[in-house]
Parts: C-alpha cells; sequence; structure tokens
C-alpha cells in the first residue's frame, strides 16, 4: 500500500521515545503527521522507529560460524580467515551473501546499515547495486585502486586500523574523504589501546568498538563529538573484551550499535539490543536510541524516530502477540524481549508489509 493512509496505536514519539496514544499519517516516503487523537485504522499497534545497525560487513556473509579463533586469525588483513575468504570467492557468490543479509536484516526490522566493505572500488560498487538505499556503503582501497577510485563508487571511507597502514594513509585517506563531504569511518581500540590516539587523530564521522579504549579516549571521542558505535556480540565471538558501554554512556559519546561481520553474528538488531541492555546498560531507552535515532544521525538520515516530515520507516509491532502480553513497558518490552515475529508491519519508504514479506494491498 502507497499513496497516503493512516497508522495508529501507541507511538514511541520523538526523539525521547515518549509512548502517547495516536495516529501516523504516513505520506509516500515520509511521515506527514502525527496526532494525539485516538483514531481507528487498518493498521494498529505499537509504532516504533525502525533500526538502524550501525556497523555491518555485508560481504564476509559467505561463510558463516567458524571455528572459535583468535581476533587476528579471523579478521586482520592481509592473511585473516575472513580475507583468505574473500578472495577466493567470487563476485556472485559475495552478493548471494550480501543479498541473503538484506533478507535477515528486513525481517528482523532493519531499514538500514553503514557498511565496511572490502575489495576496493568493485566491492563498493557491487554492494551498492545490490543494497541501493539500504546501506551506506564505506569502501576502503584494495591494490590497484587509488582513494578517489573507492569514493566515486562509495558513500565514504571505513579503514580497518591504523594499525593496518603505513604513516601517514589514514590522514591522507581522511583528508581526501572529507574534501568530498562523504563519511569516514575507522576501527580502534578492537585488539587493544594502541590505535585509538592515531584514530581520533584523524578526526573521523565515528569509531567502531572502542573495546579497550581508557576514559580518557572516551572523553577525548566525546569532547570531540566522534560518535562511537559498539558491537558486543562481536566482541565477544572474537575473544576481543567486553567494551564499558557504561563508561562511555557516563563520557557523553553518542552511542550506537552494530552488528559487525556477517560471518561472526546474524544481523539481528533485536539480539544486539538485547545483550547491550542487559549485559551492559540496564537503560532500555537508551538502548533503543543506540538502535534507531544515533545510527541514524551517523548515517546522516533522516530516519530512526517518528516524528512529522521524517522518512516514513518503522515498525508496527502486534501487541496482541503473546510476547507483549503483561507488559510493564511497551519499549522495554522491545529491547528486552520482542523479536521478528511480533512485528505486525514494517512500513519501508512508506510501504506497509506484513512480517510475512507480503506487501498489504
Ligand atoms: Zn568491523
Amino acid at each position: 500500500m502507497s499513496g497516503e493512509y493512516v497508522v495508529s496505536g501507541t507511538i514511541l514519539y520523538g526523539d525521547e521515545f515518549e509512548a502517547r496514544e495516536g495516529y501516523v499519517v504516513v505520506s509516500g516516503p515520509k511521515i506527514r503527521e502525527v496526532g494525539f487523537e485516538r483514531c481507528d485504522s487498518d493498521i494498529r499497534g505499537l509504532i516504533c522507529p525502525a533500526f538502524v545497525n550501525a556497523h555491518t560487513h555485508l560481504g564476509d556473509a559467505i561463510v558463516k560460524d567458524p571455528p572459535f579463533m583468535p581476533l587476528v586469525d579471523l579478521v586482520a588483513p592481509p592473511d585473516g580467515l575472513k580475507h583468505r575468504v574473500l578472495n577466493a570467492a567470487s563476485p556472485a557468490e559475495v552478493a548471494e551473501g550480501i543479498r541473503s543479509s538484506l533478507g535477515v536484516m528486513g525481517r528482523t526490522g532493519t531499514c538500514h546499515c553503514v557498511d565496511f566493505r572490502e575489495n576496493g572500488a568493485a566491492g563498493a560498487r557491487l554492494l551498492k547495486r545490490i543494497a541501493g538505499p539500504r546501506a551506506t556503503v564505506l569502501g576502503r582501497p584494495a591494490p590497484g585502486d587509488t582513494i578517489e577510485s573507492v569514493l566515486a563508487e562509495a558513500d565514504g571511507t571505513g579503514i580497518s586500523s591504523t594499525r593496518d597502514l603505513p604513516p601517514g594513509a589514514a590522514e591522507d585517506i581522511a583528508e581526501k574523504t572529507k574534501k568530498t563531504g562523504k563519511i569516514i569511518g575507522i576501527h580502534a581500540g578492537e585488539l587493544n589501546r594502541d590505535d585509538i590516539d592515531t584514530a581520533i587523530d584523524i578526526m573521523p564521522g565515528f569509531l567502531v568498538h572502542m573495546t579497550h579504549a581508557a576514559a580518557k579516549d572516551m572523553k577525548r571521542a566525546a569532547d570531540n563529538g566522534i560518535p562511537v558505535v559498539t558491537c558486543p556480540r562481536s566482541n565477544a565471538i572474537t575473544g576481543a573484551g567486553l567494551p564499558p558501554l557504561k563508561e562511555m554512556r557516563e563520557a557523553g559519546a553518542t552511542l550506537a550499535l552494530g552488528t559487525d561481520n556477517v560471518m561472526l553474528n546474524s544481523p539481528d538488531m533485536f539480539r544486539e539490543m538485547e545483550w547491550a541492555d542487559k549485559l551492559f546498560l540496564h537503560d532500555d531507552e537508551f538502548v533503543l536510541r543506540m538502535a534507531t535515532l544515533n545510527g541514524a544521525k551517523i548515517a546522516r538520515l533522516n530516519k530512526g524516530s517518528i516524528l512529522p516530515g521524517k522518512d516514513a520507516d518503522f515498525l508496527v509491532f502486534d501487541l496482541k502477540s503473546d510476547t507483549f502480553k503483561s507488559s510493564q513497558n511497551l519499549l522495554s518490552t522491545v529491547v528486552r524481549r520482542a523479536g521478528p515475529d511480533d512485528i505486525g508491519y514494517f512500513i519501508y519508504e512508506g510501504k506497509a508489509w506484513r512480517n510475512n514479506y507480503s506487501r498489504r494491498s
């Protein structure tokens, strides 16, 4: 269903996700109006922003659930398992992995992801072609590429770590990326603290991980307005350690959530939210913001909250589902307990899809 229509129920409204009874008017791909009178409509339920997954590597979906092994053996360029598998894979195999990952994200309520894409300009072009507006594509040069050729295809650059580059290279990439007005992200502090200072030195658009960040690192990121994307499940499976999320929040950093390599984790934000909330933060609203609005800010998107003028990308949870019965707080139930089966409708670019993926006629 497209054109103009009304969705009603309990809205997690605005940037504070305040639960209010009301309705949302969807017009084309946008939210045209939000009102707080009770009204009946065909689509009713709990209206919640769709998720923005702030850090993925969709390209490595070609191999899932390898044996547990140290982080360096898994993902470090150039010889980690991930890179050996990627180098051996055909573009068609990589494309199929990306397509299936986007399918999982669609079924689990994610409207957009911010992806670090390997394989240079060709890799960025491939992801752009398949994902279209569903992904912010941050590429990196492969042998034979220039940073300019990557930037011609991508929405920006995603650097693996300053540790993996010769001196001065990260600064050069950052400078050229910023000149085009595009986005630059960088992994830092995943293995240890050694690459954090040099990552912050380039003043990136955002940092990823900061698992081993000290209080002064978090303060420096926060003082410079650099958001941090954390990936707790990824850190757990790679043995990198547990990210200091409470300390990051206390430092005042803008925090977002990512699921990282599809090789290691399902790109399912319900799972990431539950981990972040129960293991670290005990702050449902903060975690929902990490999974929606803050990821959207990093990707410079007009998504992540229910407000007039925003993109109509939101979820309508089925409040009759067993999950929501006896809930004391609907937002808490979304973050701590809900899953894909509780989504009644996924409104994406203003079009309403049932959770079985059939388009509402
Ligand atoms: Zn990563």
